[in-house]
C-alpha cells in the first residue's frame, strides 16, 4: 500500500521537534496524555445526554503501559476515538498555521527558542522519542477500528482493524538509546511516574499504570517460637498515579492553611512557610485560578543570574510552562505560584498573540493582588512583613529605580527605612503621619550604620527640633529617595542639604551676615586645602560640633562611594563636590580666626586639621593619615 505523505510544512515542524534537545523530550507524554484527556472529555460530554455510550463518569480512564521487551510505551484512553477520516485529517497534517507562522516570524532563530518546552506541540511530539507510532482507534458510534502507522517524516498508512472498545491506543516504539539519549528510561516505572507527576498530575481523569509494591508474606519455615517466617515480596498492582484535583482548583474552604503551606514547600523546595498565600479565582476578560506564595526568605541565588523567576502556567490541569516570567513584573519576581486558565490553549498553534493578550491581563491583575497582599501583611503582621522586607526589600527598591521611577507609586508604600525615633524599620507613611506641626520635609541621612548616623553633626539641628530622621544604610537607598522625590506631597531632604527649612528669615539673614563678615577666613580655608573642597562656608546646621563635611551638586559622598565600588576603586569621573561647613559660634572658629591674622602657616595646618576631622566624622578615609596624625602630635608639644 502506498504511503501517504505529510504536508511539506508539517515535515519541517516534525524535523524541528525530532531534533530538539533531549531534555525537552519527556514532554511527549504530557501531550499524548492531554489528547487522551480531551478525547475522554468529549465522550463524557456526549454520555450526559446519550445512554448508548454505556459508560459512567467513573469508568473513564487513561492507561499507561510499558513493555520492556518490545520497547513500546502505550497510552490508551476510552474517549471518543477517531474515524479513518479523522485519523487522516487530524494526524496527517501538522499544518497548524499558528505554529508555522510562529516559526516564520522568528526566522532563523527558531532553533534556539524553547517552543517545545513552553507550549504544546501535540501528537507529533511522540516522534521525539519513538521511531514508529501506531494509533489504533475506534470512534464512538462505529463498529470497526482503524490503524494509523508512521515512522515519522516518510509518511503514514491507514488500514482497518479490530478493536473491542471505543477509544484510542497510541503505541510508541521507542528509538534505540544513543550516547547522550537514553530512551529506555521512558519504559521505567519510576521515570514514567515522575513525568506524569510533573506535568499531568492534575489531569482530571485517572491515569493508571502498573506499579511495583512490596508486601510481607508468610513462608513455610518457622522460627524458634514456632511462628511462620515472613519475607518481603514485590508485586505489581495497577494504581492511579495522578492526584487529579489540583489544590488551587479547590475552594478556600476545602483547603486548610497547613495544606497550602505543605504544598508550597514541596512544590517550590523551600524549608520555610511562606509569609503569605494569595488565592485568586477570577472571572471576566480571562477566567483563571491562581495560588501565589510570598516566600519568607530569599533563596541563596535570588540576587544572581541563576535565579529563575516566573509562575507555573497550567491550562486545565496540564503544566505548559514551568517559569512563566511574563506573568510577574520584575519588582515582584520573588513570588512563587501557579496560574491555571482554561482560556489558554495547550497548543502554540492557537495564536501566540492571543496568549500574549491573555497573559497581560492576568499579569496586571496579579500585580495588583500582590501589592494589596503585601500592604495587608504590613498592616496585620508587621513583624512578618519585616522578615519579608529583609529578604526582598532590595528587590522592591530596585523596582523603584527601574524605568526612571515608573513603578514608584505602586511600590513607595511598601518600602521601609530605619527610624531612630521608633528604633525600628518603619514605612514612610508612618514617618509622614508623625511629622511635627510645621515640619516641612522628610529628613534622611545616609551612612554605613545607624550607630554612625546617630552621631552625624549636620543632623544636630534637625534632631534638636525633635524631628525624626530616616536612616538610609543601603547603597541603593539614596537613589531610591531621589527617585521618589516626594511622599504624599512631602519632599525628602537630606540632612546634608544647605537649606533644611528650619531657620526663620531672621536667622537666615544672620548666617548671610556672618558669611560676608568672615569671607576672608573662608577663602583662606579653601585656599589652604588646595582644591580638596569646592567651598568652605558658615554652617547653618551645626550646634555643638565645630565642623562637618557636606556636599553640593547632585552627587553625595554615598553616591561617590557607590560608584567607586562599581568601578573597583575611586574615580574622578563621579566625584562629590565637598563642602567644609564651619560652626561660627564654636570656640575653635575663633581660634582659627585669630591664627589666620597672627600666623598663616599655623592657620593652614588648622584648616587641614578641621578638614581631616570632618572627613573622619563623615566616614570618609583620610587622604594622608600619617600626615594628619603628625598634625595632632604637633599640637601637643
Ligand atoms: P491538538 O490536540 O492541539 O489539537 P494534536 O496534534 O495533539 O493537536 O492532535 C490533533 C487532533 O487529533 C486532536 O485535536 C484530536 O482531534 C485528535 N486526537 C489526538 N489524540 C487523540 C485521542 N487520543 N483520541 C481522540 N482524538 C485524538
Amino acid at each position: 500500500m502506498a504511503k501517504k505523505q505529510f504536508k511539506s510544512e508539517s515535515k519541517r515542524l516534525l524535523d524541528l521537534m525530532v531534533n530538539s534537545i533531549y531534555t525537552h523530550k519527556e514532554i511527549f507524554l504530557r501531550e499524548i496524555i492531554s489528547n487522551a484527556s480531551d478525547a475522554i472529555d468529549k465522550l463524557c460530554y456526549i454520555s450526559l445526554t446519550d445512554d448508548k455510550v454505556g459508560l459512567n463518569r467513573d469508568d473513564f480512564k487513561i492507561s499507561i503501559n510499558a513493555d520492556r521487551d518490545k520497547r513500546t510505551l502505550t497510552v490508551s484512553d476510552n474517549g471518543i476515538g477517531m474515524t479513518a477520516e479523522e485519523l487522516e485529517s487530524n494526524l496527517g497534517v501538522i499544518a497548524r498555521s499558528g505554529s508555522l507562522q510562529f516559526k516564520k516570524d522568528m526566522g532563523e532563530k527558531t532553533e534556539d527558542i524553547d517552543i517545545i518546552g513552553q507550549f504544546g506541540v501535540g501528537f507529533y511530539s511522540a516522534f521525539m522519542v519513538a521511531e514508529k507510532v501506531t494509533v489504533i482507534s475506534r470512534a464512538y458510534g462505529q463498529c470497526d477500528a482503524n490503524m494509523w502507522i508512521s515512522t515519522g517524516s516518510d509518511g503514514y498508512t491507514i488500514t482497518s482493524c479490530e478493536k473491542e472498545t471505543v477509544g484510542t491506543d497510541i503505541i510508541m516504539e521507542l528509538k534505540p538509546d544513543g550516547e547522550d539519549e537514553n530512551y529506555s528510561e521512558f519504559l521505567e516505572e519510576h521515570e514514567l511516574h515522575r513525568i506524569i507527576k510533573k506535568y499531568s498530575d492534575y489531569i482530571r481523569w485517572p491515569i493508571e499504570m502498573d506499579v511495583t509494591k512490596s508486601r510481607q508474606v508468610e513462608t513455610d519455615e518457622t522460627d524458634k517460637d514456632g511462628n511462620k517466617k515472613k519475607v518481603w515480596e514485590d508485586y505489581t498492582e495497577t494504581a492511579v498515579v495522578n492526584s487529579r484535583i489540583p489544590i488551587w482548583q479547590r475552594t478556600k474552604g476545602e483547603v486548610s492553611d497547613e495544606e497550602c503551606m505543605a504544598f508550597y514547600k514541596e512544590k517550590f523546595f523551600d524549608m520555610e512557610d511562606p509569609v503569605s498565600v494569595i488565592r485568586i479565582a477570577a472571572e471576566g476578560a480571562v477566567t483563571y485560578k491562581a495560588m501565589l506564595f510570598i516566600p519568607a526568605k530569599a533563596p541563596y541565588d535570588y540576587y544572581t543570574r541563576e535565579f529563575k523567576a516566573g509562575l507555573q502556567l497550567y491550562t486545565s490541569g496540564v503544566m505548559i510552562m514551568e517559569y512563566c516570567a511574563d506573568l510577574l513584573p520584575e519588582h515582584f519576581r520573588f513570588v512563587r505560584g501557579i496560574v491555571d486558565s482554561q482560556d489558554l490553549s495547550l497548543n502554540i498553534s492557537r495564536e501566540m498573540l492571543q496568549h500574549d493578550r491573555q497573559l497581560k491581563v492576568i499579569a496586571s491583575n496579579l500585580e495588583k493582588k500582590i501589592k494589596a497582599e503585601l500592604k495587608k501583611l504590613m498592616e496585620s503582621d508587621f513583624d512578618k512583613y519585616v522578615t519579608f522586607f529583609k529578604s526582598f526589600g532590595l528587590q522592591l527598591k530596585y523596582g523603584i529605580l527601574n524605568g526612571y521611577g515608573i513603578h514608584k507609586d505602586l511600590l513607595s508604600d511598601l518600602i521601609l527605612f530605619y527610624s531612630p525615633k521608633a528604633g525600628k524599620l518603619i514605612p514612610i507613611a508612618d514617618y509622614v503621619k508623625d511629622m511635627a506641626e510645621g515640619q516641612k520635609y522628610i529628613y534622611y541621612a545616609c551612612g554605613e550604620s545607624a550607630q554612625k548616623l546617630d552621631k552625624l553633626p549636620q543632623a544636630e539641628s534637625v534632631r534638636e527640633k525633635g524631628y525624626d530622621i530616616l536612616y538610609l544604610t543601603e547603597e541603593v537607598d539614596e537613589f531610591v529617595v531621589r527617585t521618589l522625590m516626594k511622599y504624599e506631597d512631602k519632599e525628602f531632604r537630606s540632612v546634608n542639604d544647605d537649606d533644611l527649612g528650619l531657620e526663620t528669615e531672621d536667622e537666615k539673614k544672620e548666617t548671610e551676615k556672618l558669611e560676608t563678615e568672615n569671607k576672608d577666613i573662608l577663602d583662606f580655608v579653601k585656599e589652604s586645602l588646595g582644591g580638596k573642597i569646592a567651598a568652605a562656608k558658615i554652617s547653618r546646621k551645626l550646634k555643638s560640633h565645630p565642623v562637618c563635611l557636606t556636599t553640593q551638586g547632585g552627587v553625595s559622598l554615598e553616591m561617590e562611594r557607590y560608584f567607586a565600588s562599581l568601578q573597583g576603586g575611586p574615580t574622578d569621573a563621579i566625584k562629590a563636590e565637598r563642602v567644609l561647613e564651619l560652626n561660627a559660634t564654636h570656640p575653635v572658629f575663633k581660634a582659627l580666626k585669630d591664627t589666620v591674622s597672627s600666623d598663616k602657616d599655623k592657620a593652614k595646618k588648622y584648616a587641614e586639621l578641621l578638614y581631616g576631622q570632618s572627613q573622619l566624622i563623615a566616614g570618609v578615609s583620610l587622604d594622608d593619615p600619617a600626615y594628619f596624625a603628625g598634625l595632632i602630635s604637633e599640637l601637643m608639644v
